[in-house]
């Protein structure tokens, strides 16, 4: 059955998702504020099947104890993080499969942003968790990896249809559409995006998610030609 992903602003700026697929079957992805993620699972009927960590920081983990607790719903995390994040129930890693109803995930090893960050991959609804990897029109700081491992987990999410709904972690779309714009004025397709991405904005929406192909067409980072050409903006925008 096909996955529908819902994102629930927590905290200042970030997104954990509510997944659903067809039969009712329900998971959280990145709970780190247990209050308005409680508070969002009942809304949707009060059944928690699984919960999903992209990675361990606490802009992301924080509420998961307490999210497990209420509902009782096993933890899925990385297992080359497992010792940073919360308790896991289970612990995964690249090509491994996470069965959400009749649906399941692809985990996508991501190494850039952190060491151990991975992304879920639905392909039944054609739905991405980038958590800190992908944003719409950015790309997750380089805290842990090198641009070389972050070029190259990008490129994997690259390979992905292009009507995948990217669904990541943060609303930074506005922000990154000004780093992006100092870069590459002239591209329609950015242009296009931010023009999108200001409308959501002014009627009180989500930027996200958006698809894979504007991503693809309007992203500089997925853009960038080579490791040499990502490094160097990745670079320029930590200094914006
Ligand atoms: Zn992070
Ligand atoms: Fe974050």
């Amino acid at each position: 059955m096909s996955i529908t992903a819902t994102p629930v602003p927590i905290l200042s700026d970030n997104y954990a998702w509510l997944l659903r697929d067809g039969s009712g079957a329900t998971a959280i992805v990145d709970p780190a504020d247990a209050p308005p993620i409680i508070a969002a699972i009942e809304a949707a009927g009060g059944r928690l099947d699984l919960i999903l960590l992209t990675h361990h920081h606490a802009d992301h983990v924080a509420g998961t104890d307490a999210v497990r607790a209420r509902f009782g719903a096993p933890v899925v995390g990385a297992a080359a993080d497992a010792h940073r994040l919360p308790r896991l129930d289970r612990a995964v890693a690249e090509g491994d499969t996470v069965a959400l109803g009749a649906a399941s995930a692809r985990v996508i090893e991501t190494p850039g942003h952190t060491r151990g960050q991975i992304n879920f991959f639905f392909a039944d609804g054609g739905v991405l968790l980038s958590g800190d990897t992908l944003f719409s029109l950015g790309c997750g700081r380089l805290i842990e990896g090198t641009a070389a491992e972050m070029f190259a987990s990008l490129a994997k999410l690259k390979a992905l249809p292009g009507d995948t709904l990217v669904c990541c972690g943060h609303e930074y779309t506005q922000s990154n559409a000004r780093f992006a714009l100092s870069v590459d004025a002239a591209n329609p397709a950015l242009q296009a995006r931010v023009a999108e991405a200001e409308a959501q904005r002014a009627a009180g929406r989500p930027t996200v998610p958006s698809t894979l192909a504007s991503e693809c067409a309007a992203n500089p980072f997925l853009r960038a030609p080579d490791v040499a050409g990502f490094a160097a903006l990745r670079a320029a925008k930590d200094k914006f």
